[in-house]
């Protein structure tokens, strides 16, 4: 008989992504389907992606959701997710028949990147994924911290009262500073004032976004690499104010945004640095990328799903 592997998802705000992962977490049969906002009330569309990836070898499936997920599972809110109080993990052991495991995406993201990406052999880590907003996974003592259930939403630490409205209703949220759709409002920003620049020829005469950035960026165009200073500053203030009440080993950064690399990470650890209490007296958090690919969520959940089998 072959070894047992788990289906792990990953449900994001705006696509998910879905394979089988084995128990040394390698990722085969991988699917990826983008997700229009007007379908995030619907659990059909995950569902089915399971349903696609099912073999008589599966044993268990870990589904990552962005947002609130109590400790049964339970989708309380999400700001990227339509639907309050749905029993996902109910609803999806009812649906195949198998153990389910539902967390918050970055919670499993950070999971996979402690057991086999950038924080592996560390005890203490801070996970951060810059995407359409910020997720965060805590590790501490070797394990993820879940605090009462919900802890690890780093993105939503008010960092600038009066600031810009977030997904979650509030000001100033630090993720309205460092997320992609800061990056975005950025892009916008410097194609308004240059509209022949460097990153108004990248957009092409689509309506400028973040990724139209990292080209220009990466040439030495001076707009764009502000652009990534600027969200980089502010990466860096807030994992500041992050490690001097955590004190992690290392920092992992990832999400779609970790791929502008030193781009960002350069200002951020300056910014990090230039703020962290006693810097010059104590050991420096390592601010490093991810390891895992895009797919690091999905890994995640399925190791996840191997432990709940194996009791782990
Ligand atoms: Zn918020």
């Amino acid at each position: 008989m072959s070894s047992p592997v788990t289906v792990g998802v990953d449900l994001g705000g705006t696509k998910m992504v879905g394979g089988l992962v084995s128990p040394d977490g390698a990722f085969s049969n991988e699917i990826f389907r983008p997700r229009p906002a007007t379908h995030h009330a619907m659990l059909e569309e995950p569902l089915a992606l399971i349903d696609a990836l099912l073999t008589p070898e599966v044993a268990a499936i870990g589904l990552g959701v962005a947002g609130l997920i109590d400790a049964n599972g339970r989708l309380a809110w999400g700001p990227n997710i339509a639907g309050t109080d749905l029993a996902v993990r109910e609803l999806t052991e009812a649906a195949f028949g198998l153990p389910v495991i539902v967390d918050n995406d970055a919670n499993f993201w950070a999971l996979a990147e402690a057991t086999l990406g950038a924080a592996a052999g560390h005890d203490h880590a801070v996970i951060v994924t810059l995407g359409t907003g910020i997720g965060g996974g805590l590790i501490a003592d070797g394990r993820v911290y879940r605090g009462g259930g919900h802890a690890g939403e780093f993105g939503h630490m008010v960092v600038a009262p009066g600031g810009d409205v977030c997904t979650c209703g509030n000001r100033g949220c630090w993720e309205t500073l460092v997320s992609g759709r800061r990056l975005d409002t950025l892009a916008r920003e410097i194609v308004r004032q240059d509209s022949g620049g460097l990153v108004a020829i990248e957009a092409g005469g689509e309506s400028p976004t973040g990724r139209h950035l990292l080209g220009p960026a990466l040439s030495g165009d001076r707009a764009a690499m502000a652009a990534y200073i600027d969200v980089g500053e502010a990466l860096g203030r807030g994992l500041a104010t992050l490690a001097v009440i955590l004190d992690p080993q290392i920092i992992v950064i990832g999400g779609a945004v970790a791929e502008a690399g030193e781009l960002l990470l350069s200002p951020a650890r300056q910014a990090f640095h230039d703020r962290f209490e006693g810097a010059p007296h104590r050991p420096i958090p390592t601010i490093v990328t991810r390891h895992l690919g895009a797919n690091g969520g999905a890994i995640g959940a399925g190791l996840a799903a191997h432990r709940l089998v194996t009791g782990t």
